[in-house]
């Protein structure tokens, strides 16, 4: 695990399942209907039971790059954050802007409703393929960009699958912050 301070807030990196957080809210990775997929999606509305994908049902989908908050249904975090994350092709139709997009518009939803610490996975880096290590240099230079100016979130922890993932995320954190 790694942990470092940024401004008032605290920045976290640690090997896990998302779905376990206590954090106020977990991110899902989720798909543009929001009507459920594998992954981590998968994970939390198995996890969370089916009222989850109930509120969903009602918001009509999400654009990529975009957020929508719902209950956390019976997991710990009281809140799901779902947000959808850029399917990777070449780098070169603004995956790198649209994945910056999804974290910057999940920590906006956050302060909207008050809540002072969030947890995300990997967005993008499974089914839709987007290359870890840069994925991690948008995911985390975008957390500490907006913590840096929005203190009412506390905390903000990145929930690895695996410690490759881990390791990776580890890296470009040390790398960002040298
Ligand atoms: P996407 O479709 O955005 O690529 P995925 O859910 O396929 O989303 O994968 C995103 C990342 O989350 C991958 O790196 C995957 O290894 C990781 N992952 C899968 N299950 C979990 C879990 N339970 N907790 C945290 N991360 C997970």
């Amino acid at each position: 695990m790694m942990k470092i301070d940024i401004n008032k807030s605290v920045l976290e990196l640690v090997e896990g399942d998302i779905t376990r957080q206590d954090t106020d809210a977990i991110v899902n990775a989720a798909n543009t209907s929001l009507l459920g997929g594998g992954g981590v999606d998968g994970a939390i509305h198995s996890a969370g039971g089916p009222k989850i994908l109930e509120e969903c049902r009602k918001l009509g989908g999400c654009p990529t790059g975009e957020a929508r908050i719902t209950t956390g249904g019976n997991l710990k975090a009281r809140y799901v954050i779902h947000t959808v994350g850029p399917v990777y092709h070449d780098g070169k139709q603004h995956e790198a802007e649209l994945l910056a997009n999804a974290y910057k518009n999940s920590l906006i939803l956050a302060s909207h409703h008050k809540l002072r610490s969030v947890a995300f996975p990997s967005l993008s880096t499974g089914a839709y393929g987007y290359p870890m290590n840069e994925a991690a240099i948008i995911a985390l230079k975008t957390v500490v960009d907006y913590v840096k100016i929005h203190p009412e979130i506390h905390l903000v922890r990145f929930v690895l699958f695996g410690s490759k993932a881990y390791q990776t995320y580890e890296k470009a954190l040390q790398e960002l912050i040298k």
